[in-house]
């Protein structure tokens, strides 16, 4: 359980703290092909306001997925980020609301709920990974998957164009990963 001491802000609304924390997994966060395991470290700036009705916590979470490539089966490891904001108050007054429990706020079910929902369902292991062969099983070389998109010779000219408008992309986002 990941708890934030508020007794320095329950019923003194416009009253703000921001704290840096570090918080390990207790275990998996998502069961698809993207997980954060057990154990996975991630930072979070976490800022609680003193509201009305209760606290008010937004929190900016950074850590690292666990992932299989859906094209082509490699494991690998990527940055990930994802925000929340959830108001934990006083008199809950829905089920499924969040409470202040004396002077504490739980923050592991939020985190969790906005971590599962953000891994991606599909991830690759870079955009352009071009997958394996549907007939070898081996990995394909990008020649290779590019020219299976490209069928009709009609389209030819067009593809050609993409593929200019792809190698632009792809140094903007090496560019980007340095
Ligand atoms: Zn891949």
């Amino acid at each position: 359980m990941y708890e934030e001491n508020v007794r320095d802000l329950v019923g003194r609304p416009g009253e703000m703290r921001e704290r840096e924390r570090t918080v390990t997994t207790p275990e998996a966060f998502g069961e698809s092909l993207a997980v954060v395991p057990a154990g996975e470290q991630m930072q979070l700036d976490v800022r609680l306001e003193s509201v009305h009705e209760g606290i008010l916590v937004s929190a900016h979470v950074e850590t690292t997925m666990h992932a299989q490539c859906g094209r082509c089966l490699e494991d690998f490891t990527s940055a990930f980020e994802v925000e929340f904001q959830e108001l934990f108050a006083y008199t809950p007054t829905e089920a499924e609301e969040y409470g202040v429990h004396g002077d504490h706020v739980n923050l592991e079910p939020p985190l969790r709920d906005a971590v599962v929902l953000a891994l991606p369902f599909q991830p690759v292991c870079r955009p352009d990974c071009p997958g394996l062969d549907p007939e070898t099983g081996e990995l394909r070389d990008a020649e290779a998957a590019a020219e299976s998109v490209a069928v009709d010779p009609r389209w030819a000219a067009l593809a050609g164009l993409l593929a200019e408008d792809e190698k632009d992309l792809n140094r903007v986002t090496d560019f980007d990963s340095k």
